[in-house]
């Protein structure tokens, strides 16, 4: 039987899998760099991933199971690193996918880390404040034999925050015996967490958009910026940016955006975590739909809130000059081509957004050090790391003409790729 579609039908592009666009992502860098083939083989799998069940006793005594994970990618550069995300379509393969891009994140940013991720399938919103606790509890002790301060150290990610790192550090160091702060990152700072981790990866989306601002031959002040999402990443990079000289012109979260061409006070703008949902609450000109927040004609895009937003539907309709990819995953590899196409550059989301895991690695340095750094310290560290990896990748758009996706991942390959041959396979 045939399987094509009929001529006159549009086929409407299917959404992939975290875990499909990141293995085409690797296969397409990969004809761009000298590498061996068995390596690349070997980087399309995960070395392990761990599925447990959580059961959480509900708050009226009933008992729930819920099931969680740890996709562990590699750790040829150093211990797993990744977020845990409470989230209802989290499963093996969005976790295995999401683990492949920590590992490249990690390694464009030059980190001595490789790639994880995990998270229980679970709607947050449906948890009280004590179900989170406990299934947060119970979730570290059935993880508690594949993680570790030196093997892979979990972070915050979708649904969950620094009080949720606490509580998991906290049932961790109960059960080793003893106080163990560099079991997670993204902390709160009274126990070991880093200054300024919850607004870095909003700062480094801002940082790096600057830097493409610049590169593109504009002044930041003469720019308009329009921002997806309105959580730890969007507002932070909104709020910056602004400070900086910029008209954020729209922004958005889960129920719309407003829009002002003359420029939003996005200072007076509550984040998700000030006040949940208050976006519409504002005084502007106009609201928009979330679609219609992707299609303005803006300067600087910043999609900052889930991921496959900007798809091969509507990937004809973006008319920002640049887009930052502040969330992770929010162009599919449909649009990437109608993207480059057009002539849009994307600037990736393992260079953009890779301020979190970046402060992730100072906090876990100044946990192992028993040494805490000051926010000055953290946010100029910050910046030369953020810059560095910035030249880095704008080296390789120049020499080889590569896309800024391509580009990232050819610097996050080739040294995974050296990394790996100069350990070798064994046995
Ligand atoms: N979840 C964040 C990310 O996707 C941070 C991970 C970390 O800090 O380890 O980059």
């Amino acid at each position: 039987m045939s399987t094509q579609q009929p001529e006159d039908t549009e086929p409407e592009e299917q959404l992939d899998s975290a875990l499909v666009t990141a293995r085409r992502q690797l296969e397409r860098a990969a004809t761009h760099i000298d590498v061996d083939d068995g390596v690349i083989e070997r980087l399309k799998h995960p070395t392990r991933v761990e599925q447990v069940s959580v059961p959480l006793e509900r708050d009226d005594g009933s008992v729930e199971v819920f099931t969680g994970y740890r996709a562990q990618h590699d750790d040829v550069r150093g211990p797993y690193k990744g977020g845990l995300r409470y989230h209802p379509e989290v499963n093996a393969d969005e976790c295995t996918g999401l683990s492949m891009w920590m590992t490249w994140k990690c390694a464009v940013m030059d980190l001595p880390f490789g790639g994880g991720k995990g998270g229980i399938s679970v709607d947050p919103k449906s948890l009280s404040n004590d179900e989170k606790e406990r299934l947060t509890r119970r979730f570290a002790e059935e993880l508690r034999y594949v993680i570790g301060p030196t093997t892979d150290v979990p972070a915050p990610d979708m649904g969950t925050d620094a009080q949720t790192m606490a509580w998991f550090m906290d049932a961790y160091s109960m059960q080793q015996g003893e106080t163990i702060p560099g079991v997670v990152t993204g902390k709160p700072p009274v126990i070991g967490g880093s200054y300024g981790r919850e607004e870095a990866p909003g700062r480094s989306t801002a940082i790096i958009a600057r830097e493409a601002v610049d590169y593109y031959e504009k002044e930041l002040e003469d720019v308009t910026v329009a921002v997806q999402g309105f959580g730890s990443v969007g507002a932070n990079a909104a709020r910056l940016l602004e400070s900086w000289g910029a008209d954020v012109v729209a922004v958005s979260d889960v129920n719309g955006a407003i829009y002002d061409p003359d420029g939003l006070d996005i200072e007076s703008i509550p984040t998700h975590e000030e006040e949940p949902e208050a976006v519409l609450e504002q005084d502007a000109p106009e609201t928009l739909s979330n679609e219609e927040i992707l299609e303005l004609d803006v300067d600087v895009l910043i999609p900052a809130a889930i991921g496959n937003v900007i798809t091969a539907d509507n990937a004809d309709d973006i008319a920002a000059d640049v887009v930052i990819e502040g969330a992770n995953g929010p162009t599919t590899f449909a649009a990437d081509t109608i993207l480059e196409e057009r002539g849009v550059p994307v600037v990736p989301d393992i260079l953009a957004n890779a301020g979190g895991v970046t402060v992730s690695y100072f906090e876990w340095l100044q946990d192992i050090n028993r040494r805490k750094w000051s926010l000055e310290e953290v946010n100029e560290e910050l910046e030369s790391k953020m810059l560095d990896a910035w030249n880095d990748v704008r080296t390789e758009v120049e020499e080889k003409d590569l896309s800024w996706r391509d580009a990232a991942y050819v610097v996050a390959l080739s040294r995974i790729a050296e990394a790996k041959a100069t350990r070798g396979l064994w046995p």
